[in-house]
């Protein structure tokens, strides 16, 4: 494959000095759990573990275990953790200008990363907002959508995940995230059936799609994610995003994908749209995007961004840290190192060993089914507490994956794009241990 480093490195392997988590994670859970709001991290004697350092496919906790990462940290360390290039181009970045004026002084580094995002986006998509988060790029969408259709009403899918801040979370087809918040959120969205390739095909759900909306006129856009990533790496019927492109043409709706997980190469291509070639009105990207530092964007057609009137002073859309320089500096150099290492050609590659390799797991009992695509893959389970349970034993073992879908039934195998074939086979011989 090109990318193999020469001789198997221990380094690059798992490293485990006792029981799991160690004491300097069990010490600092106990201070952690006095001082954080007790929502955020769920501490149990057993998971999780604090980490300290991370370097390519690999993470070190506080009390020195390695373990090998097959989650990429949510899919954000996609070249890798602690990438040199990119570390370089942050630190010369902070030592020059950590803070730049958002909307109103803007830096060349800006500049040159807008400037560079087309050349990786899909044609046409060459208008840019930044953001820190992708929550923050998908309500820059939902606003978007607002001002150039004049209509409100979204629809989108069982199953998405697009963010929790509550603009985003009026798109969440995940119930447990919106129930507590509904009064904030209701009546925003209308939900349909993802159309999983395991239950349908295009032209039935296009045809269903058709049926429940062609009578209707307030429809803004759809959000889709070209796979859905927190909803388990679930996968779209083939001809289904170059369907429902034509559709939202043909009635003037605006398409609009989350590629805020599947971006930059973790499908196989430098976007998931670019499997069936389509070139969507608005797109959300981030995590990846930054390698780490946060930094993300909704891209879009000029005619569409232009439904926003120029600035003559006082933007209508902004926030502190839209353009941080060292953000912009970090997803400048992202790019660079995933052109430089064909990232997207090796997810593909890798994707096209993975895949057969975790199907065999079809073989286990209370493995249900494997689904995925490229470097980002979900195997689903009987159910949450068994997941939950690989999830956990996997750690005590040396390898980090995490549970996803609305019922947390399925582990998702996302890891860095940088992995080594040899540390990826070894990991899946662990969780096939496990399972
Ligand atoms: N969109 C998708 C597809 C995501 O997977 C996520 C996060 O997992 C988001 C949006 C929200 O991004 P953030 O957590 O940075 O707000």
């Amino acid at each position: 494959m090109g990318f193999e480093r020469a001789a198997r490195v221990n380094d690059d392997f798992e490293e485990l000095h006792g029981p799991i988590p160690g004491p300097h994670t069990r010490e600092l859970a106990t201070h952690l759990r006095a001082v954080e709001a007790r929502n955020v991290t769920y501490l149990a004697d057993d998971f999780p573990i604090f980490w300290e350092s991370a370097s390519e496919a690999t993470v070190t906790d506080v009390d020195q275990n390695r373990y090998i990462d097959l989650t990429a940290a949510f899919g954000v360390a996609a070249i890798g953790h602690s990438n040199a290039y990119v570390v370089a181009a942050v630190h010369d970045q902070a030592v020059r200008l950590m803070h730049g004026m958002g909307d109103v002084h803007p830096t060349e580094v800006r500049t040159r990363l807008l400037e560079a995002l087309p050349r990786v986006l899909p044609t046409g998509l060459d208008r840019t907002f930044l953001a820190t988060t992708g929550s923050e790029a998908v309500e820059a969408a939902m606003k978007t959508a607002v001002l150039a259709t004049g209509k409100s009403h979204f629809i989108a899918f069982r199953g998405a995940y697009h963010g929790l801040a509550p603009g985003a979370l009026a798109l969440c087809g995940i119930e447990k995230f919106r129930t507590p918040f509904e009064p904030i959120v209701a009546g925003v969205t209308t939900f349909v059936d993802y159309p999983d390739v395991a239950k349908t095909d295009a032209p039935t759900a296009l045809a269903a799609l058709a049926d429940r909306f062609d009578d209707r006129d307030d429809i803004a856009a759809v959000f889709i994610e070209p796979i859905q990533g927190r909803g388990g790496c679930v996968v779209p019927a083939s001809g289904y995003l170059s369907g429902l492109r034509a559709w939202c043409s043909k009635r003037r709706i605006l398409l609009v994908a989350d590629e805020v997980y599947t971006g930059f190469g973790r499908t196989g291509t430098w976007f998931a749209c670019d499997h069936e070639r389509i070139v969507p009105d608005l797109m959300c990207i981030g995590k990846a995007m930054g390698s780490g530092f946060p930094v993300s964007a909704l891209v879009g057609r000029q005619e569409i961004m232009d439904a926003w009137p120029v600035s003559s002073g006082e933007a209508l859309h902004t926030s502190t840290y839209l353009g941080n320089p060292m953000g912009c500096a970090a997803a400048l150099a992202t790019i660079h190192e995933i052109e430089r290492a064909k990232l997207p050609d090796r997810a593909r590659e890798l994707g096209n060993l993975l895949g057969p390799r975790l199907q065999s797991f079809t073989r286990h009992p209370g493995v249900r089914a494997v689904r995925g695509r490229g470097l980002m893959w979900g195997v689903v389970l009987s159910n949450g507490e068994h997941a939950e349970r690989v999830v956990k034993a996997a750690l005590a073992r040396g390898v980090i994956i995490l549970q996803a879908g609305p019922e947390g039934d399925v582990i998702s195998l996302t890891p860095p794009l940088v992995i080594t074939q040899q540390q990826l086979m070894h990991a899946l011989d662990i969780i096939e241990g496990v399972l």
